[in-house]
Order: structure tokens, then C-alpha cells, then sequence
């Protein structure tokens, strides 16, 4: 007789399977960037800020490209993660995953961002974790796109600026395999027992602008890949209603 498992299946917090974790946004969190949020998935929490700078990268005033730039900077904070993790500026250079990270944030602004309209200036993301439990760079991005939103909507108010950049909003989550089943939204007690890993990044409209999907170990099929995009434009959407919530009480104090 072969034995059947009655143990149903539970994720390790009790969510169900399309169910995003907690998410909060505190905004103004760091005053004296234009725009900033600490982003909160869960026990993940991030702290984005967007500063200003009134000029251009060298590369674009040699090349005489008009219109401003976008650029985003990745870390984790060294009390973030379980075993301490020593600074880049310790260790004298930053590693693969940070910059791999960084040019995922920055390349997700600038998607739905028209750069013509932003003469002459660069706006700065940081993103630091302040606790890492899964899916940093999917709450960085998301969190990005609300201090960035913020600092735009200000340089407006401020007349330092005559339209919105912003074509579209961003907002990113993670989905991934976990005891075979595809869920949302992966804290790091599953994330590191997953057989798929992805992160989507979508804009408000419903396009994408990454999907970053991996096997660890494993492969997977094309159906398992359709329901892990149909439960990231699940989760986006809901992540979408919270940030334009937070922009307006960020743009409100
Ligand atoms: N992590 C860690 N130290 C590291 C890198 C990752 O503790 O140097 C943990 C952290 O909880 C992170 C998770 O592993 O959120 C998953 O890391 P991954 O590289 O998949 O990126 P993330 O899911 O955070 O975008």
C-alpha cells in the first residue's frame, strides 16, 4: 500500500498561496532626501530615498545627451541579515549581487520614465535594507517607485520642474516553487527551500518590465511558469493601490 501524505499543504507564516505579506509604507523617513520611504514586506524592510542633483553624468554632457538620468545604488545594511555582513566599502569592492541588484532598480525606473523631461538633473534611488527575509530587491523596487514618485511630484510643486517624467507606475514582487506549489511573495524561510525563484516587475498597465525566473536545482514546466506570472500580476495590482495610497499621504505631511 503506498502511503498518502494527509498533511496539507501550509506555507511556513500560514498565508495562503496568492496572499502578499504585510505591506507598509512609512514615507518622509528620511528628511532631508526630496523623497523617501521605508518600505515594509513583511520582515523585510527597506529604506528608499531619491535625492537630486542639479547635473548630468559626465558620460551624457560628453556625449551632449539631452534630458537628465536615473540611477540607483543597492545595500544591505550589515545588522540586515542573520550572520553579520561586512560593508562594501570594507571589503573594497561591491559584490556581483549588489550590482546585479542596483542595475535591476535603476533599469526599472527608467522603464517607465521619460528622461527627456528631466533637463539637466539626476535623481539618486537608494535602496538600503534595513532586514533582509526574502525578496530585497522585488521591496526596492517597489519602494523606489514611491520616494522617486514623491521627490518628482515635489520638484513640480517647487516649479523646479514642468512635467511629470512618469509614464507609468513600477512595482515588483517575487514568486516562486515552494514544496511544489507556486505562492506569492516568498518570505526567506521559503526562498531558500525554493525550487523556482522568480521576480516580476510590472507597471501599472499591466506591462512587464523583467520577469527573472530560475530554477534552483530544478526545472519547471510552462504551466508552472503561467500561474507563477498570474499570481505576480495579482500581487502587483494590490502593491500598486498601496503605493499610489502612500504617494498621496507622502505628498500630503
Ligand atoms: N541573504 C542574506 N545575505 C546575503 C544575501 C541574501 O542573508 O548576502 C538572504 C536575505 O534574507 C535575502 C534572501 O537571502 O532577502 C534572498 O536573497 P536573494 O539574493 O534571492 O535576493 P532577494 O530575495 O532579497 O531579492
Amino acid at each position: 500500500m503506498t502511503e498518502v501524505s494527509t498533511t496539507p499543504f501550509a506555507r511556513p507564516d500560514g498565508r495562503a498561496i496568492d496572499e502578499l505579506r504585510s505591506i507598509r509604507f512609512e514615507t518622509g523617513i528620511a528628511p532631508h532626501a526630496l523623497g523617501s520611504v521605508l518600505v515594509s514586506f513583511g520582515d523585510t524592510r527597506v529604506i528608499c530615498a531619491a535625492s537630486i542633483d542639479e547635473r548630468v553624468p559626465g558620460w551624457m554632457r560628453a556625449q551632449k545627451v539631452e534630458g537628465g538620468w536615473m540611477t540607483a545604488e543597492y545595500s544591505m545594511l550589515p545588522y540586515s541579515t542573520l550572520d553579520r555582513k561586512q560593508r562594501d566599502i570594507s571589503r573594497g569592492k561591491a559584490d556581483g549581487r549588489t550590482i546585479e541588484i542596483q542595475r535591476l532598480i535603476g533599469r526599472s525606473l527608467r522603464a517607465v520614465f521619460d528622461l527627456k523631461k528631466l533637463t539637466g538633473k539626476t535623481i539618486w534611488i537608494d535602496c538600503d535594507v534595513l532586514q533582509a527575509d526574502g525578496g530585497t530587491r522585488t521591496a526596492s523596487i517597489t519602494g523606489a517607485y514611491v520616494a522617486a514618485q514623491i521627490a518628482i511630484q515635489k520638484l513640480i510643486a517647487a516649479e523646479k520642474l514642468a512635467e511629470n517624467p512618469f509614464t507609468d507606475s513600477v512595482a515588483a514582487v517575487s514568486v516562486g516553487v515552494y514544496q511544489d506549489v507556486p505562492v506569492l511573495d516568498l518570505n526567506y524561510p521559503e526562498d531558500k527551500d525554493a525550487t523556482v525563484d522568480a521576480n516580476i516587475v510590472m507597471t501599472g498597465s499591466g506591462k512587464y518590465v523583467e520577469v527573472q525566473s530560475s530554477g534552483e536545482e530544478a526545472t519547471f514546466g510552462r504551466e508552472e511558469l503561467d500561474k507563477l506570472l498570474e499570481l505576480g500580476a495579482k500581487g502587483i495590482t494590490e502593491i500598486n493601490a498601496l503605493q499610489e495610497a502612500a504617494i498621496a499621504a507622502g505628498l500630503a505631511s
